[in-house]
């Protein structure tokens, strides 16, 4: 799974909420909580040994410790924010750590997930971590869901659990985190990541607010880049991911003050945390007065709309495959090929004869005048979502017979060049 993705937009490095929760201000307050957890009966001399410098924290004690050994976590992702997230709550000494992810590990994983190894690449990334949490920490339970997380299963899963730790990618799975864990009671952890900026926070809707009072809507399609397009320093996983295990920690020992109520916002390259208050929203249409959402979604990725309505019916008719492309070209027919991505994609691989020119010159106008008038214009991007935004404002242009190409270059290479790198 990969990142958030989140709220942070390209243009201006320094994210500002772009689509914003109503309800947040500067400011600060704190507020204690009792344990999420009672303690274990006792340690083991094996545990004594092994938590020795956890235990000699007076804050945490002896009776800390029996409180993470009978704790139970769910990780929901073991990608980016999961890989360490999972590795210091195994260090530390949770007793029962839920993994869940549907996902194999890929040789692009690797930059980040560091709870993957090379000899992992190919397998089930519910399996490889878990086979690294042995390595770390043989006295874990460790329950493996080898599968995606969606609204038959979600609250089966969350049940089993005392707390969930977030590391989703999309929208449409953090939205139904959030919901489920509303609707459950339950509190989480929520992280997001994007480049150089990284966000977190606690989401427990009995004493604070939830991820839909900061957010009640997910951003218009297009605008907040993934990872998987956008790129994301390796080394801010670990960042995010070990506030997401701090606070877990403290939720489940009752000691400090969570981040209920507080969004931490971070900045790698100016080095500055800034905790932003946030306010429970009365009007939230899930933990507000008067809900609106009182069960979990139909379709998530519906809500959140993988591309808008306009894309969606800009593409009708006015999509081809890689295939077509490939044909298209031998034919030596009279096409313009535009490579909708951002300098840096193209630089890794590009599929041949196309000309670079970003989608957000064509949204703005500014490359129309770069588009020959007398040849069909054929769009795309890394997976036609960004292609498709662009072919609609083309159309809306007057380049009524411009087509864009379905799954853009993951499609190429899968089908026509698999000789190619993929990102
Ligand atoms: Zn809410």
């Amino acid at each position: 799974m990969s990142g958030d993705v989140s709220l942070l937009m390209a243009n201006g490095r320094r994210s500002e909420r772009q689509w914003r929760g109503p309800t947040a201000d500067p400011g600060e307050s704190t507020v204690s909580l009792p344990p999420l957890v009672e303690p274990a009966a006792e340690l083991t001399v094996d545990e004594i040994r092994r938590y020795s410098r956890h235990l000699i924290i007076p804050d945490v004690g002896v009776e800390g410790q029996k409180r993470l050994k009978n704790a139970r976590v769910l990780c929901v992702g073991a990608g980016g924010l999961g890989s360490p997230a999972l590795m210091y709550l195994a260090a530390a000494g949770v007793g029962t750590l839920g993994i869940i992810d549907f996902d194999t590990v890929d040789e692009s994983n690797l930059q980040r997930q560091i709870i993957h190894g090379v000899s992992d690449v190919g397998r089930s990334k519910a399996e490889s971590a878990a086979a690294s949490i042995r390595e770390i920490n043989p006295l874990v339970n460790v329950e493996i869901h080898n599968t995606a997380l969606d609204r038959e299963n979600v609250r089966e899963i969350f049940s089993r659990y005392d707390l969930i730790v977030d590391g989703t990618d999309n929208f449409a799975t953090r939205y139904m985190v959030n919901d489920a864990a509303v609707l459950l009671g339950k509190p989480y952890v929520w992280g997001s990541i994007y480049r150089f900026d990284g966000q977190a926070s606690v989401f427990w809707a009995e004493h604070g607010p939830c991820y839909r009072c900061l957010y009640p809507e997910p951003p218009p399609p297009g605008m907040v880049p993934s990872c998987a397009e956008g790129g994301v320093l390796g080394v801010l996983c670990a960042s995010i991911g070990s506030i997401q295990v701090n606070e877990a920690i403290k939720l489940l020992t009752g000691i400090g003050e969570p981040l209920v109520g507080r969004l931490m916002v971070y900045d790698a390259l100016e080095m500055e945390y800034r905790k932003i208050k946030v306010r429970k929203d009365p009007n939230c249409a899930l933990c507000g007065e008067n809900p609106t959402v009182t069960d979990l979604l139909e379709d998530y990725e519906d809500f959140c709309g993988a591309v808008s309505v306009e894309a969606q019916e800009a593409t009708v008719d006015s999509t081809i495959t890689a295939s077509e492309l490939k044909e298209w070209q031998d034919a030596d027919k009279d096409i313009f090929l535009v490579d909708v991505r951002e300098p840096a994609e193209y630089e890794i691989v590009r599929i041949p004869g196309s000309h670079l020119i970003p989608k957000g010159e064509i949204l703005s106008g500014e490359a129309l005048s770069k588009l020959p008038q007398d040849k069909q214009i054929v769009l795309h991007c890394k997976s036609g979502v960004r292609s498709a935004e662009a072919l609609a404002a083309l159309k809306a242009a007057g380049f009524s017979d411009a087509v864009h190409v379905q799954g853009g270059v993951l499609s190429w290479v899968k089908q026509i060049d698999p000789s190619l790198p993929t990102y």
